[in-house]
């Protein structure tokens, strides 16, 4: 690992100056869990660090009007141990449930966001429930849609001296059912492909509004917006399941240069579009 300059500011504020004085030589450190494996392979070179673990205004869950307002360094240990309501008890359980005891008390959600990695759960999360990405850079502060943060090709839009300061989670009224679902090989590798479906029914049982969101199978979270809005309306028990699942392969994973690869990325969204969509279904307002 090549040496560098540790620097901790004590705001977010202070963080941004930081960024702003160092230039292309600084690089943001939260948890460190993607970025030290970088230093130590020496894929990542940056002459200065700058850590974000002392800034208390960007740790921590609380809720801000209809808002959840995650902070970015807010660990997935944190997220577990919150009591959220409704279907923001998912949060907590997507949090719980990835890499291992280590990475989740060390990283953070807003690491995990920055770094990208399509495997990542979080990127699903945020894309599939309709999250808002609050930034923070010398220009002041602006608040993005996933698809504004996420570059369509993979990675971020993010600039040199921007820094992620929250995730908004829209409120518990936003959605009655909310279900992730993964698959990987081993309990603490990253997944293959995800899936979240998140739901929202007419006091009739109706569906108000339906939204499948694909993950790790492609570069960036895609949501399957032809097959959720073609169900709007359609009453809950009368979903095909079978055949909801196949329009999402369709639209999310078109059928171009089919390769064992492509045909195996197929089959997992598949499956695990079924199961998301039946246990939604199933228990909507749990
Ligand atoms: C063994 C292992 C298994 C894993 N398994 C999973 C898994 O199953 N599911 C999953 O979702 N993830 C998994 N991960 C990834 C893990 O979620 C990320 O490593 C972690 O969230 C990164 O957060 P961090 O705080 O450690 O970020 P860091 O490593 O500190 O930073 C990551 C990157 O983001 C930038 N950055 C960090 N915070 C900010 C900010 N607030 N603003 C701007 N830039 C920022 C840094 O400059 C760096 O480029 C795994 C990681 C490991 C090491």
């Amino acid at each position: 690992m090549k040496a560098f300059t540790y620097l901790r500011p004590g705001d977010g504020a202070e963080a941004v100056a930081l960024l702003r004085e160092h230039g292309p030589d600084a690089r943001v450190i939260a948890g460190g869990q993607s970025l030290l494996l970088a230093l130590k392979d020496r894929s990542a070179r940056p002459p200065v660090l700058v850590s974000l673990r002392g800034v208390p205004e960007l740790a921590g869950v609380r809720v801000e009007g209809d808002e959840l307002v995650v902070g970015a360094t807010t660990t997935y240990a944190q997220l577990t141990r919150a009591e959220l309501p409704g279907w923001q008890a998912t949060i907590a359980a997507v949090a719980g449930d990835l890499a291992d005891r280590p990475v989740r008390t060390m990283g953070t959600i807003g690491g995990g966001l920055c770094a990208a990695d399509p495997r990542y759960d979080v990127l699903t999360l945020v894309t599939g429930v309709g999250a808002r990405l609050e930034v923070l850079s010398s220009a002041g502060r602006r608040v993005l849609t996933p698809a504004e943060f996420f570059a369509p090709g993979g990675g971020t839009r993010l600039e040199p001296g921007d820094v992620l300061t929250a995730i908004r989670f829209p409120g518990t009224a936003a959605w009655d059912g909310v279900v992730f679902e993964k698959f990987r090989t081993r309990v603490f590798d990253a997944a293959l492909a995800s899936v979240l479906c998140a739901v929202r029914l007419d006091p009739d049982g109706a569906l108000a509004a339906l939204q499948l969101t694909v993950g790790a199978a492609v570069p960036v979270p895609v949501v399957a917006v032809q097959t959720g809005s073609a169900l709007v309306g359609t009453s809950a028990a009368a979903v095909d399941v079978d055949a909801v699942a196949r329009d999402v392969v369709t639209e999310v994973l078109p059928g171009r240069g089919d390769t064992p690869a492509l045909q195996y990325a197929r089959e997992l969204v598949s499956a695990l579009t079924r199961r998301a969509l039946v246990r939604a279904l199933a228990h909507p307002r749990s």
